[in-house]
C-alpha cells in the first residue's frame, strides 16, 4: 500500500490526504484495506514466529553438537588417561612376573623330568638284580610304552 490509492483511514496515503469516505468501518475500499493489512500482519507474525523456531531448532542442534563433541573429548581425554605410562609400566611389570613363573614351572619341569628317567633307571637296575622288583619294573615300561605310543 505504498501507492496513492488508499482512502487515508486504514493506511495512511504518502501525500498526506483522506479520501471522503463513510469512514474505515463501513467503506468498502477501507473495509479491504483492513483485512490486507490483518493479513499481512498475520503473515509477519508466522514469518516472525517461524524465524524464531528455526534460531531455537539451531541453537538446540548447535547446543547438541557441543555436548556430543564435548562428550568425544572427555572420553578420549579418558582413554588417554588409562593409558598412562604408569599402567604401560605395571602391565610390563605383569608380563615380566608371568615370564619368570612360566620359566620356573619350565625348570620345574625339567627337574621331575629329569627325576623320573633316574627313578625308572634305578628300578631298572634293582630289578635287574632283586626279582622282587620285576614286576613293577614291567607296570612302569608297560605305562610309558602307553605314553610314548598315545
Ligand atoms: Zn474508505
Amino acid at each position: 500500500m505504498s501507492n496513492n490509492k488508499g482512502h487515508g483511514h486504514v493506511v495512511p496515503r504518502p501525500d498526506g490526504l483522506k479520501a471522503r469516505c463513510g469512514g474505515p468501518g463501513l467503506c468498502p475500499v477501507c473495509q479491504t484495506e483492513q483485512r490486507l493489512d490483518a493479513e499481512f500482519q498475520e503473515m509477519l507474525r508466522k514469518q516472525a514466529a517461524s524465524a524464531q523456531m528455526g534460531m531455537d531448532a539451531a541453537k538446540k542442534a548447535g547446543a547438541e553438537m557441543y555436548r556430543l563433541g564435548k562428550q568425544a573429548l572427555d572420553e578420549a581425554g579418558r582413554i588417554a588417561a588409562s593409558t598412562s605410562f604408569e599402567e604401560l609400566n605395571s602391565q610390563r611389570a605383569a608380563n615380566a612376573m608371568l615370564t619368570a613363573q612360566v620359566e620356573a614351572l619350565e625348570a620345574e619341569r625339567d627337574a621331575l623330568r629329569a627325576a623320573c628317567i633316574d627313578a625308572v633307571m634305578a628300578l631298572a637296575h634293582a630289578s635287574n638284580r632283586f626279582p622282587e622288583y620285576n614286576a613293577a619294573y614291567e607296570s612302569v615300561s608297560a605305562a610309558i610304552a602307553r605314553k610314548e605310543q598315545a
